[in-house]
């Protein structure tokens, strides 16, 4: 790809702008180094703190801390007995951990097309229902609730799980209630990009408490007692495997990150929110440029994990990618969340799928990106990014 075309040199940040940044502090480092001078530096009582307080924030009876969100989906189909010649109904505009864990466990991923908020639509969801489907798996598209009164209603009609793909979705509010208190089992991620990180992590909640039994179990080699119980000062070290589970524990090296990242969580979205609405403020009249229709009703928080917009392909010169490289040219960091899962080699190749079976979310999977967004950055740097967008729009308009 040829990147030749200049760009306005006032608009040309001489640094440049990262997509994204972990906001770490002294508190996260403070308590990694009381971890590493406590000897226990694995799945220990950090892990079990913060798995408290992620239960306390989201409302949730049960909290397991994995290694990461795809680990938390994979447990949560295996625990929900989702196996071969099953079906699970999703969507295609997510990342690849979604459709990837239900393929591995032997199921179909039967995408449902989306929304103007880029959310699966909960009227399509009941056509793709079959004999054969055993859970709805919705995704919380960039901290932006979907319909849950409506999924939860349809699930229950047809006596389907609800496993939901919250790796995006911490801190969102749904109708006054958060996510993590609604669906049968809801997985968040902690990577580095999301709204709050431990390095890699993931936290699987429910209010089922055998589910919560069978997580825990499957988590560590299917062995009854967490390591750092039976590791106990007086126990006569035992176990018992009670059929074979896998190794998806978190560390308390990484909980100690966790602990400290949910006490600023409330922050970090506001601040996300802030930056959200100044873009939004810049861009929702520019020319060359679609962003997502997001409503907001009352009780509703949207966690604001991704800026999205999308590029007006029909009416611009370029395709999505020159318009990214001419945002990477600019010094403005982009990111591509998501392109359909459905038009990936493999999942054509395996299920059938084809351009023109989902035209929502292969109209958004050809013009999408996602612009700079963390609390780490500044008012400036938002204009920056925003800036940028306008000029390259402008410039490129047919
Ligand atoms: C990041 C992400 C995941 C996977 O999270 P990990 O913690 O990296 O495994 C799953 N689903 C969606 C929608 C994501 O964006």
């Amino acid at each position: 790809m040829r990147l030749d075309k200049t760009i306005n040199a006032t608009l040309h940040r001489k640094e440049m702008l990262p997509f994204s940044r972990p906001s770490l502090g002294d508190e996260e480092i403070a308590e990694v180094v009381h971890s590493m001078k406590s000897g226990w530096i694995t799945t220990g009582p950090k892990c079990h703190q913060f798995e408290e307080d992620v239960k306390h924030y989201v409302g949730a009876q049960h909290a397991i801390a994995l290694t990461s969100a795809t680990a938390g989906l994979h447990l949560a189909l295996l625990t929900a007995g989702i196996g071969s010649g099953d079906e699970v109904i999703t969507t295609s505009i997510t990342f690849a951990a979604t459709a990837n864990m239900i393929t591995l466990v032997g199921a179909r991923p039967v995408f449902v097309d989306i929304g103007n908020d880029l959310n699966i639509r909960p009227d399509l969801i009941e056509a793709a229902i079959s004999p054969r489907t055993k859970a709805i798996m919705p995704v919380h598209f960039a901290g932006y609730p979907c319909d849950m009164d409506r999924i939860i209603e349809i699930a229950r009609r047809h006596n389907l799980t609800v496993i939901e793909d919250a790796a995006h979705a911490i801190g969102t509010e749904y109708r006054g209630r958060r996510i993590g208190s609604i669906g049968d089992i809801t997985v968040f991620s902690f990577h580095p990009i999301k709204n709050i990180t431990t390095g890699e992590g993931g936290m699987l909640v429910t209010d089922n408490a055998e589910f919560a039994e069978k997580v825990r179990l499957l988590k560590f080699h299917g062995i009854q007692k967490d390591a750092w119980k039976r590791y106990g000062a007086k126990e006569i070290p035992q176990y018992e495997i009670l059929f074979p589970g896998f190794k998806y524990n978190l560390t308390d090296l990484q909980a100690a990150l966790g602990i400290h990242q949910m006490k600023k969580l409330d922050r970090f979205i506001e601040q996300r929110t802030r930056y959200s609405e100044l873009y939004t403020g810049l861009l929702n009249n520019a020319e060359g440029i679609l962003l997502p229709e997001l409503p907001l009703q009352k009780g509703t928080r949207h966690a604001r994990h991704l800026y999205v917009i999308l590029a007006d392909i029909d009416r611009l010169s370029i395709d999505r990618d020159r318009f990214m490289a001419e945002m990477l040219e600019a010094n403005i960091g982009i990111g591509l969340h998501f392109p359909a899962i459905h038009l990936q080699p493999y999942y054509q190749r395996t299920f059938g799928y084809a351009r023109g079976m989902l035209p929502k979310a292969e109209f958004v999977s050809d013009r999408i990106f996602s612009l700079p967004l963390y609390p780490g950055m500044s008012e400036a740097d938002v204009r920056d990014a925003a800036s940028a967008v306008r000029e390259i729009a402008s410039k490129n308009m047919r």
